[in-house]
């Protein structure tokens, strides 16, 4: 066989395995189907379209009114009705696993309007801040373009509030409160910057005079719903409020909507306590191993849990200063880079560089540091590290988020948001042929990803194998499996803050501070605390898998890069595809 026959019968071979996602009738419909029900989904959701890149409604605002809701509930009961009329046994695999996210995502948007409800009881959805920084933020279009959108969207900001404050109904009071500070935030977008932005831009004189005037009654409809909160708060306080717990069957639901698990709520619980219990007696080990070292002669506790945490916090004492916070995250990345390169953990792209910057002054406040991401509407876009600059901080603040992000645990934080983690999954996330499975990410694969990749680089020797990275990684991976157990026993339990506090400072080795933030997070949002431990329990056990099917066949890079060739569809979805042989 000559080498161009070879060819030929390679690329046989390919398109067999590969077959192209439009080869039946009703692959054809369904590719129809996708992108027509996607731009209507943007056009109801233009905020949401933003956030993914795609720009064509950049210039609508949603007004989260009665109506809205009703054409929602339409929208999602239609697209449910196509999606059952599909033959899914004519349907690539790709594409059943399409159509089975987006039901899933027509059902849960059905559902959380219809039966979750949380428009009338959590008031800090709304806000029309980040939206706005956001567009202003982003480089999309020229300046004075973007500046006409803003224009256009300001228009509805005051209908937007009369709507918000229509749609209050028994609200808790760990929701009101957040809404509270967040929109007396929110008026610094609003700000003067903005009209001298304005003033010298080449908008017509009318058109700014009409900024001008828009901006004036954004900032007066922001100012009447903090006042509105305001009395709201006073009220709660004092006659009682409805409990942030959402209670069993609720978690139970959301739980099936937001991860799309391979596990119950009640075996991930399950797995999550054992994980504890075997976290525990390794760090012991590790623990043990590094006493002499760190601690002198002075004398072992008996106690399991003290002794690791005395470990622990002498370990936290070794960190960076404040003013090369940033600096020295930015030269970790390209030694991170280098490694997962010489290491062959995973397929790197150099024209997809990570720029790491300092978080900007909207984003300040919520998260040290996160990657944010264009989205793969706008995949050539820039990819950010945003981290924030510690130099700001009261010294106390700034010394104690040091120690928890000392000089091994920032080497975890940056393999977790940056390299392998967050960044990387999103570079490849955004290459593959499925919008759908970019664009409706699966929280669980995203975070379990991030997770998974920590401990991927430190079985392939990152940080030289030492007790410290070990027993600090640990101590990281303990956090995401207590964020399971701590969810589960507040929202469907009554564990409250005292127990909450006591459970992650000793069983943890969380800081107070740590810990009490944990509280009000926990308190505000549900499920998403399962989606670390979820999705790296779910990858685990399919690399176990793998590795058992392949033996010595398997390969770290070629698992890893499958895993990510499919975009952020759940872990379940992606098994049945790596099993198919797609
Ligand atoms: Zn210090
Ligand atoms: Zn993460």
């Amino acid at each position: 066989m000559d080498r161009r026959w070879l060819a030929l019968a390679i690329f046989a071979l390919l398109t067999m395995l590969a077959p192209d996602a439009s080869s039946t009738p009703e692959d054809v419909r369904f590719a129809k189907f996708v992108d027509s029900t996607l731009d209507a989904y943007w056009k109801l959701n233009p905020e949401d379209a933003f956030v993914v890149g795609y720009y064509k409604y950049a210039d609508r605002a949603s007004i989260p009114d009665a109506a809205t809701r009703a054409e929602q509930i339409r929208f999602d009961t239609d697209c449910l009705d196509t999606l059952a009329s599909f033959d899914v046994k004519q349907l690539s695999t790709s594409n059943r696993v399409d159509l089975e996210l987006l039901r899933n995502q027509f059902e849960s948007d059905r559902w959380y309007t219809s039966v979750f409800r949380s428009w009338q009881w959590q008031p800090s959805e709304y806000n029309v801040a980040n939206s706005f920084a956001r567009q202003l933020d982003r480089d999309y279009a020229p300046n004075d373009t973007r500046l006409a959108h803003v224009l256009a969207r300001l228009k509805s900001v005051p209908a937007y509030y009369a709507a918000a404050k229509a749609n209050i109904d028994r609200p808790t009071l760990e929701h009101t409160t957040l809404a509270l500070e967040q929109n007396q935030a929110a008026l610094d977008v609003f700000n003067d910057a903005l009209l001298q932005k304005v003033e010298a831009s080449t908008l017509s004189a009318s058109d700014k005079v009409l900024f001008k005037t828009r901006v004036e009654a954004a900032r007066g409809a922001i100012a009447d719903y903090v006042a509105f909160l305001a009395s709201l708060k006073v009220k709660l306080e004092k006659n009682g409020a409805r409990s942030f717990r959402i209670g069993k069957e609720l978690y139970a639901q959301k739980f099936r909507y937001d991860i799309q698990s391979a596990y119950t709520i009640e075996q991930l619980y399950q797995m999550a306590r054992a994980e504890k219990a075997s976290l525990h007696e390794r760090m012991e080990l590790m623990a043990r191993v590094l006493w002499p070292k760190h601690m002198g002669a002075a004398p072992m506790p008996s106690d399991r849990l003290e002794l690791i945490g005395a470990v622990l916090g002498e370990l936290s004492k070794h960190h960076t200063t404040p003013d090369r916070f940033v600096e020295v995250i930015r030269k970790q990345v390209p030694e991170l880079e280098k490694f997962v390169r010489e290491h062959d953990i995973v397929d790197q792209d150099p024209t997809r560089p990570l720029v790491v910057r300092e978080m900007p002054a909207y984003q300040r406040g919520y998260t040290g540091a996160h990657v944010e991401t264009p989205g793969p509407y706008d995949p050539t876009a820039n990819t950010y590290y945003d981290v924030t600059p510690l130099d700001g901080y009261p010294p106390e603040k700034a010394e104690s988020l040091l120690r928890e992000y000392n000089d091994w645990m920032l080497q975890l934080l940056n393999i977790h948001e940056a390299v392998p983690g967050h960044y990387l999954q999103f570079v490849h996330a955004n290459k593959t042929g499925s919008l759908v499975k970019s664009l409706f990410g699966n929280g669980a694969m995203i975070e379990g990803w991030a997770v998974f990749g920590e401990r991927t680089m430190l079985d392939a020797g990152y940080g030289g194998n030492t007790p410290e990275i070990w027993l600090t990684w640990m101590k990281w991976n303990l956090r995401a499996v207590c964020n399971t157990i701590i969810d589960v026993e507040i929202q469907t339990g009554d564990m409250n803050r005292e127990q909450l506090v006591g459970f992650l400072t000793r069983e943890a080795f969380q800081s107070q501070t740590e810990a009490e933030e944990k509280w009000r997070r926990a308190t505000l949002e549900q499920v998403q605390l399962t989606s670390y431990y979820d999705g790296y329990a779910e990858i685990r056990a399919l690399r176990d898998e793998e590795k058992a099917r392949l033996g010595k066949e398997f390969r770290v890079k070629d698992f890893n890069n499958r895993l990510l060739s499919y975009g952020s569809a759940p872990v379940r979805y992606i098994r049945e595809l790596m099993r198919d042989g797609n």
